[in-house]
């Protein structure tokens, strides 16, 4: 700051109306030319101000008499010019409160201000503070003169010139910041969803391009080409704002319908005094046309820009059309309109962060048996059955509440727990839904979650919900099931698991143990069931019970069965090599990996890179895997057998075989499972179950051997009812590779014994 600011503040007159002028707001970027030329005089001597005004006092350009702004020291006009508006000419001495002040006032004025429009003349009076050649160039100053040059009329022409260039490069900055405008107003557009808001928005930024209050309307004409004449309102602004969405007409708004049917007959802008009625043109079916009253007329520079303003909308009109259209695609069911997941999740997060949140349940609706309905019936019966249930669930279950449809069979509805509940919900379905004449009985199944207890995303309350339908569908059509915090500890259990799991198989801390298998009349082992365990870091064992379906469920059963598989075909050799050479290895397998494309190519692998015989190798699968797709497991177990290795039946009696089935497969043996072994001693009725495996073995010629005997009154029991293989307690725990070397010779040595 110049030290002394107010010494240099003279009471003049006009100093009054420079304090108030930097009290206005800042005007409109793009500028009607204003009615003055403003031209600034600094310079710390009073004299030159005076003469300066008196000399260029009636110079009129344009019809545009010059307004005087006065400054007294540059520090004094620094601060002026930071807030004073449309400075033509700036006539600046060069010496005041340095030698060189003027000069670094120019710097500040190009530099700092980025005041590159104004158009500068600097005086001395003094030859010899002449600016450099270079300065002159640099800061774009227009004129230099010493103050004795300056003849009244000399003054008053190189004003003049100034003037004009001034005026000139306004011009060309005006249309160049007009265009910057227009390509920003057009990406603000794009940004707006749905036509409605895209043509308020278009209202805005023409009144913001012409520096104007929003103030007209913006209608939508169909089928010009027809000559039907309706103007739909798309957006109104200003004293228009009831007229959105209505039609215009001659009645109520006689002026603009005349102005727009003229606009689009003509199909280009209209231009008056205190109105533009713009035409956008659309697509053949229809156009756009806009009414906005403007407070003065408009330059010829602003009609271009609008001109251009206006091609750009259209195209951007008729997109936003498209881009609602996709719009709709991404957040709605096209089948049933209804919201569809995406959508589903943003009204979730809305409802978890409002004040609904803690009455608000959230449920899915799966359809019962749908699959099937629609196999049966058609697809085109399945999608009429779909849009009649999303129409119950809208129509029935009230109006605040959302029905979605997440694909499939699979609805969701969300709202309060008195609409949204098991007894609500599931009533729904009692009567029939009626399709092209015939009646269908629906039933569902419901996941629900409470939202007051939900802690996460909306997203997260959707999987919960997932969560809680399938521990409902688990329990045999239970109907519906709550989603509860413990679940959700469950699950989180699992997923620690199966890191664990990944990490411990990684760092070899799985093996194998075996469980002899004994003939129940020499009580002489004949093999062993290899059974895989982990014991973790702390020493603790986790049941296979509990890590094989994780191991499943992650895929990482597929590497682990392989080794495991591996690692008996080895212990098999390796026992025969110690002399045990009548002696099967049964080896467990999976559902996931028997499905796997490679397990045949893995087996025969195996086989051969340990050398282990097949005819001493036997594959466990359960009987839930052998009913399920029967033709697949035919074709499978016939080439397996190929491979020479022996298939046995897991847990036999659990599941529901049928005989005939049972015929096809290729099978070897039976597993009683453990249950029926339990079964013989404690039941009065004794040993039906069991009893039947075994005759059934013995009707289709296949070995049968009992799991789990505990105790020497289950074995008699089996041993008299034709049992001739047994495993168990009883006879051996599990045991590792080395113990079973051991317990085998021990064993061979009492056999001999
Ligand atoms: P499983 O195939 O039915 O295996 C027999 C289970 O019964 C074994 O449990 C075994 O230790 C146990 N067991 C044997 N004799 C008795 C007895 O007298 N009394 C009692 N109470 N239990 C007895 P384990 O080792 O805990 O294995 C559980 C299940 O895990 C196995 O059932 C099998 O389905 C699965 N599994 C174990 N190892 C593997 C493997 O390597 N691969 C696959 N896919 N599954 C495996
Ligand atoms: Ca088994
Ligand atoms: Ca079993």
């Amino acid at each position: 700051m110049p030290q002394s600011l107010e010494n240099h503040v003279p009471a003049k007159d006009d100093q009054d109306d420079l304090v108030f002028l930097e009290e206005h707001p800042a005007a409109p970027a793009t500028h009607a030319p204003r009615e003055v030329w403003r031209v600034m005089i600094i310079d710390d001597d009073e004299d030159v101000h005076s003469t300066t005004t008196f000399a260029l006092g009636n110079l009129d350009m344009q019809h545009r008499p010059l307004e005087f702004v006065h400054a007294y020291s540059a520090g004094q006009a620094r601060e002026m010019l930071r807030h004073e508006e449309e400075i033509a000419v700036i006539l600046l001495d060069v010496v005041m409160e340095q030698d060189d002040a003027g000069l670094h006032l120019v710097r500040y004025i190009r530099e700092t201000l980025k005041l590159a429009d104004v158009r500068i003349i600097l005086r001395t009076g003094q030859p010899g503070y002449a600016p450099e050649i270079d300065a002159i160039r640099d800061y774009d100053i227009n004129d230099y003169k010493t103050k004795s040059e300056l003849t009244r009329i000399k003054l008053f022409t190189t004003v003049t010139a100034a003037i004009r260039s001034y005026e000139q490069i306004r011009k060309i900055n005006d249309s160049r910041r007009g265009l910057d405008r227009i390509v920003h107003a057009s990406t603000e557009l794009m940004s707006l969803h749905g036509v409605q808001n895209f043509a308020a928005g278009v209202l805005t930024q023409i009144a913001h391009l012409l520096g104007q209050e929003t103030n007209g309307v913006l209608c939508v004409q169909e089928c010009p080409e027809d000559g039907c004449h309706e103007l739909v309102v798309m957006a109104a602004a200003g004293e228009y704002v009831e007229h959105n969405n209505t039609q215009l007409t001659c009645s109520t708004e006689p002026r603009i319908v005349t102005a727009m049917e003229h606009t689009l007959a003509e199909r280009r802008n209209h231009y008056e005094d205190d109105a533009v009625t713009l035409y956008f043109a659309g697509k053949a079916s229809r156009a756009f046309v806009a009414f906005l009253h403007t407070t003065r007329t408009l330059t010829e520079i602003e009609q271009r820009l609008l001109e251009v303003f206006c091609s750009n909308v259209a195209v951007g009109l008729d997109n936003v059309e498209l881009v609602s259209h996709l719009h709709n695609a991404a957040f709605y069911d096209s089948l049933s309109k209804l919201p569809n997941r995406t959508r589903l999740v943003e009204i979730l997060d809305a409802a978890l962060s409002g004040p609904g949140k803690d009455d608000a349940t959230l449920s899915l609706v799966d359809l019962d048996h749908f699959a099937e309905t629609n196999d049966a019936l058609g697809h085109q019966f399945g999608d009429e059955l779909l849009v009649a249930v999303a129409e119950r669930l809208q129509s029935r279950l009230g109006q605040h509440l959302t029905v979605a449809r997440l694909g499939g069979d699979i609805f969701c509805v969300l709202g309060d727990a008195a609409q949204v509940n098991p007894t609500t919900i599931l009533g729904l379905f009692q009567v029939p839904f009626s399709i092209e004449g015939q009646d269908v009985q629906l039933s569902a199944t419901l996941g629900l979650v409470r939202l007051a207890e939900h802690e996460g995303t909306g997203a997260d309350a959707l999987k919960d919900a997932d969560i809680a339908l399938k521990r409902a569908k688990s329990m045999q059509r239970a109907g519906h099931f709550y989603y509860s915090r413990s679940m959700g500890v469950e699950i989180r259990e699992r997923v620690r698991m199966m890191h664990a799991l990944r990490t411990a198989f990684g760092q070899n801390q799985l093996f194998v143990v075996y469980q002899p298998q004994i003939d129940l009349v020499t009580r002489r082992p004949v093999g062993a069931e290899a059974l895989l365990r982990w014991q973790t870091a702390d020493g603790k064992f986790v049941s296979p019970d509990k890590f094989i379906p994780i191991a499943e469920y992650s895929g990482l059963i597929i590497d682990m069965g392989e080794w495991v598989m591996r690692t008996a075909c080895r212990e098999l050799v390796g026992l025969r090599a110690a002399g045990h050479d009548n002696f099967t290895m049964s080896i467990n397998v999976s559902q996931v990996q028997f499905r796997h494309p490679y397990f045949l190519e893995m087996l025969r692998r195996a086989l051969a890179d340990t050398g282990a015989p097949p005819e001493f190798v036997e594959l466990e699968i359960t009987e839930s895997m052998a009913m399920e797709e029967p033709d697949l497991l035919i074709k499978m177990l016939a080439q397996i057998k190929q491979t020479g290795v022996s298939i046995a039946i897991d847990d036999f009696g659990t599941g529901f075989s049928s005989l005939s089935y049972l015929q096809r497969l290729q099978i070897d043996r039976l597993k009683i499972d453990r249950a029926f072994v339990t079964e013989i001693t404690g039941s009065a009725r004794g040993s039906s179950i069991a009893e039947m495996v075994i005759q059934l073995g013995r009707n289709l010629g296949l070995a049968v051997i009992a799991e789990g005997v505990e105790d020497e009154r289950q074995a008699q029991i089996l041993q008299s009812l034709g049992c001739p293989l047994a495993q168990g307690f009883l006879f051996a725990r599990p045991m590792t590779a080395d113990a079973l070397n051991g317990w085998l010779s021990n064993d061979a040595l009492a056999g001999v014994a």
